[in-house]
């Protein structure tokens, strides 16, 4: 979609709006699948209402990208514009065992940061793409620990008051890759409390964990991380690979040779190859094992 009409193009410098028009969608995502539209990236965070105000009233759809690390966009022209937040000066600001952190902070940079100031509790964090803001919407997580625990508190555009808001963390449920934000709220910041550490102990965490994506995981290669959630008591890839569907492809969409419940582009993978994939392989699933995979990728489809 691009934005034509010069009084919309002419309103977003004053808002602080950079427009990218024309921005390839697989240039931004870690999956490198997607088609084009145009970009709209938001320096002042009490810009938002007013933005959204304009495009709503010009009905210019839109659709909010972080990192881009869990995302499965279409093909061809995009029928919505993209908001991406821009990182300020400083993203992370330190104060005792509390981190205030920008939404757009790339969120491996955040978790080092905070462990070379002796913060530690997030070390499962340290291989996970992607922002700050994505992760805590869907409550990033692994090795047995998630960004949620250590949430105190949110600012947020509120889409259905139309307001940017702060909420505590405990008004917010933090599930297994779930979250109780509206679909269309944005995160804006985060107040995470962080235990004490020392950073040679914060270390030894990082490198096991690290140690644990680098044997299991296809790291140099074009993916989203896993595309389903684990179902309760099982684990998505164990029962990929035992069906022995790992290398498994529909065009250069491909299961990993390394890790059944990463799909990678292995190529010029189109949206519509990935999505054949996803679904022959849930079929089989659920065939098998009788179990409906959820996914664990984000969909820009519609
Ligand atoms: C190699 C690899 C390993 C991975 N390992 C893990 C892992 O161990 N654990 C794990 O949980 N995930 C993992 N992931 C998935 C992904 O990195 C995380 O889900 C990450 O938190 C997504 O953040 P993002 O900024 O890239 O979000 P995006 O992919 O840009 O967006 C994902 C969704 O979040 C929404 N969103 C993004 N930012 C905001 C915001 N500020 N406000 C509101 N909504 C927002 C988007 O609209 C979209 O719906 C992995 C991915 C890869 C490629």
């Amino acid at each position: 979609m691009r934005i034509e009409d010069p009084k919309i193009v002419a309103a977003l410098p004053e808002l602080g709006v950079e427009l990218r028009p024309g921005s390839s969608l697989a240039e931004l995502t870690s999956l490198a699948i997607g088609g084009t539209t145009d970009l709209l990236r938001i320096r002042k965070h009490e810009a938002i209402p007013e933005l959204l105000k304009l495009l709503d009233a010009n009905c210019v759809p839109h659709k909010f990208l972080g990192g881009g690390s869990n995302l499965l966009v279409k093909d061809g022209e995009l029928p919505w514009v993209v908001l991406q937040l821009v990182a300020p000066g400083p993203d992370v600001v330190l104060d005792g065992n509390f981190a205030h952190v920008d939404a757009a902070a790339d969120l491996g940079r955040t978790v080092t940061y905070c462990a070379k100031n002796d913060l530690g509790g997030m070390e499962g964090l340290i291989g996970v793409p992607g922002t700050v803001g994505g992760a805590l919407r869907m409550n990033a997580g692994a090795y047995g620990m998630q960004i949620g625990t250590y949430v105190r508190e949110v600012k947020l555009y509120r889409a259905a008051e139309r307001k940017i808001e702060t909420l505590s963390g405990d008004q917010i449920s933090f599930e297994y890759r779930h979250t109780s934000f509206a679909p269309n709220d944005m995160m804006l910041a985060v107040t995470l409390e962080l235990p004490s550490k020392s950073f040679k102990e914060i270390l030894q965490g990082i490198r096991i964990c690290n140690e644990k994506r680098r044997s299991s995981q296809p790291l140099g290669q074009k993916s989203a991380g896993c595309i389903f959630k684990n179902p309760p008591g099982a684990s998505a890839g164990h029962m990929i690979d035992e069906l022995g569907l790992k290398g498994l492809s529909v065009g250069d969409a491909r299961v990993s040779d390394r890790h059944a419940n990463f799909f990678v582009n292995a190529g010029q993978a189109t949206a519509k190859d990935m999505h054949s994939l996803i679904a022959d392989v849930k079929e089989r699933v659920h065939k098998a094992f009788g179990m409906e995979l959820e996914n664990e990728v984000v969909f820009w489809s519609a």
